[in-house]
């Protein structure tokens, strides 16, 4: 009796290991023929200051438009590329058209218009040989100054191999693009480490946003990482802000810059010119 139970579990658990092998498999298969095909975009999320409420500049997030499946997440992806080698050449393919699509509309709208553009890095990125000289090329070849690029790497990858991170980031700064860590405070060893890494942002992960408004303990721990920041002359952008709440706390903490739905979600490129011209008449209204 507990023994063909065990064996049913046991058949169960294989089943559904294989379903997620299969998923995978099938990811790669599609994600390959999604390169040679074009089924890419990006999408730009505003972020804005919180003083001045103007804006920074955006983030760019891949979308992957499936002919059959429609839209599957970065989330589901991502690790999927990453583990097949494939994530190089769509971080590429990322970095390429957001920089194009930044040149473009400093063409239309003039370069004070967007002061920055933030593009993720990968971890398995960082493993590419003359990764700084690489991105660097194509930002040229594109029309865009590297110092306008902030180059967003998670906490997480700086503390697997925290000398070399080190040194990319120092070959990227050298070429001016800015470094800005994402989703601080989810990972674990980067704070003792923070001041080696001469980043020039903090992204304080989403996370920590969500539970401002349970009280003293939240606060202080983002009230911390602020200061933090201040101290290493890094500036701080607050990731996944929803409600007038969170604004309301994080000004009173003096958090300079804040990114989330509240807002704007990420934005189709095309939408994007509408939204720079709404948001400038709001400013200028207040
Ligand atoms: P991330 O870099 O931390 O990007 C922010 C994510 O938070 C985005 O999810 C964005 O849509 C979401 N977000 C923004 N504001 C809010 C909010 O107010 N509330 C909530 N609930 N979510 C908000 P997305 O686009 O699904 O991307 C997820 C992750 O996938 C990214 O997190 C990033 O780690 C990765 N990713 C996305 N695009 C790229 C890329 O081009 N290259 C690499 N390497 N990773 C990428
Ligand atoms: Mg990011
Ligand atoms: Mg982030
Ligand atoms: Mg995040």
């Amino acid at each position: 009796e507990a023994k063909s139970a065990g064996r049913n579990r046991t058949a169960l658990f294989d089943a559904s290991m294989l379903r997620r092998v299969q998923r995978k498999a099938e990811l790669e298969v599609g994600l390959r023929l999604a390169l040679e095909t074009d089924q890419f975009h990006l999408e730009y999320q505003p972020i804005v200051s919180l003083e001045t409420r103007r804006l920074r500049g955006f983030e760019a997030l891949v979308r992957w438009q499936h002919p059959q499946e429609g839209l599957i997440p970065p989330g589901e992806f991502i690790p999927v590329a990453e583990d097949t080698g494939l994530m190089v050449v769509l971080g590429e393919w990322v970095f390429r058209r957001a920089c194009q699509q930044l040149a473009v509309w400093w063409q239309t709208l003039g370069r004070e218009a967007i002061p920055s553009l933030s593009v993720n890095l990968s971890r398995t990125q960082l493993a590419v040989p003359e990764l700084a000289e690489r991105l660097n090329s194509i930002a040229r070849e594109e029309g865009v100054d590297p110092s306008a690029i902030h180059l967003e790497i998670t906490e997480t990858t700086i503390t697997l191999d925290p000398d070399q991170a080190a040194r990319i980031i120092k070959s990227l700064k050298a070429f001016g693009f800015k470094i800005d860590l994402d989703d601080f405070g989810t990972g674990y060893a980067a704070m003792a480490n923070l001041h080696m890494f001469h980043v020039d942002v903090l992204k304080v992960d989403r996370s920590f946003v969500a539970n401002l408004h349970r009280g003293r303990e939240f606060t202080a721990m983002v009230n911390a990482i602020i200061t933090l920041a201040d101290n290493l002359n890094m500036t701080l952008i607050a990731e996944g802000v929803e409600t007038d709440e969170q604004v309301a706390i994080l000004q009173s903490l003096d958090c300079q810059f804040a990114q989330g739905y509240l807002f704007a979600r990420p934005l189709p490129a095309d939408h994007v010119v509408a939204f720079i011209n709404k948001h400038k008449a709001q400013v200028a209204g207040c």
